[in-house]
């Protein structure tokens, strides 16, 4: 059971409760505007029972490092904001809990599993909800993981997160009769072996993802694409990064509901490297305000 006050904590404001003595595994603030932005794949907690083999500094890649840093100006703006503090590759949030690979377990999965072999692309690389390899293929179990290890991780990480990315978008849409949410993430300069199906491309500064305008409308995207073309980036839209789970499940646009999965290329703020913020991280920073500015002044039924 949760110390009470750690229920509050993240409430309170993200920059000094959220990595104190008690585990919090999401960080929900709750906002005013239309606009929802949520990072699943940030959090530098470990937990406990993890139990992984591998370099943690080799795991460490696969997160989307400082992305919550990057956006910490949003919540003041009125934006939601949501955050996972475990890590991506604890449990990936941007997997549907259909996506288990079964040959990791040590016994039959209970639940239902994703026959599509398009979503089964992800389970192929390692990928899937809990990862089997890092992104350069090396394995992070050397046992097998239990039914139930997998079920208490989705009970505490996924559940709890798209509840309350959910209900955000909910209120946003309430409030405002249309929602935008953009799902944050970062990309590592150059794809790794096991982490696309593209594995050595070269990213370009941006990758705009709505799975092929299903999950926003265009006109949405297209100014998201323009406004940091216009900032003198490079974008790529749907390619090779089309948006995963997060914007698939709540991206609606016949209903005013828009979702989009933004990838950032780390180069811009971090040294891949050592992890450490870089000095592109501010201008990057400033950046990333103007396109939240414009996304709150936007309403998606007039474009
Ligand atoms: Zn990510």
């Amino acid at each position: 059971m949760q110390n009470p006050q750690c229920a509050v904590a993240p409430l309170a404001g993200l920059s000094s409760l959220r990595h104190n003595a008690c585990m919090s595994f999401v960080s929900t603030l709750s906002g005013t505007t239309s606009l929802v932005l949520d990072s699943p794949h940030s959090g530098t907690d470990y937990p406990e029972d993890f139990g992984f083999v591998c370099d943690l500094a080799t795991l460490r890649r696969a997160e989307d490092t400082h992305v919550e840093k990057l956006y910490s100006f949003a919540p003041a703006l009125g934006v939601a904001w949501i955050e996972a503090h475990f890590p991506r590759s604890y449990l990936d949030a941007n997997r549907d809990t259909t996506e288990v690979d079964v040959g990791m377990l040590d016994g039959p999965w209970p639940g239902p599993v994703a026959t599509d072999p398009v979503v089964l692309s992800k389970v192929r690389l390692g990928k899937g909800l809990i990862w089997r390899c890092t992104d350069d293929g090396v394995p992070l179990y050397d046992r097998a993981v239990t039914v139930a290890a997998v079920q208490a991780r989705i009970a505490r990480c996924w559940q709890p997160y798209h509840a309350a990315v959910g209900q955000a978008i909910a209120a946003a849409h309430a409030r405002h009769g249309f929602s935008i949410h953009i799902n944050c993430h970062s990309m590592p300069a150059v794809a790794a072996s096991h982490a696309t199906d593209f594995p050595g491309l070269v990213h370009a500064d941006f990758v705009v993802g709505n799975r092929d305008a299903s999950t926003s409308s265009e006109p949405v995207a297209r100014l998201v694409c323009d406004h940091l073309r216009s900032l003198g980036y490079s974008v790529e839209y749907n390619h090779p990064y089309k948006g995963v789970e997060l914007v698939r499940r709540y991206g609606r646009p016949a209903e005013h509901r828009h979702s989009i999965q933004l990838e950032i290329n780390r180069k811009l703020y971090m040294d891949e490297a050592t992890l450490e913020i870089t000095a592109g991280f501010a201008p990057l920073q400033a950046h990333l305000r103007s396109l939240v500015e414009r996304l709150l002044q936007t309403d998606p039924r007039t474009l």
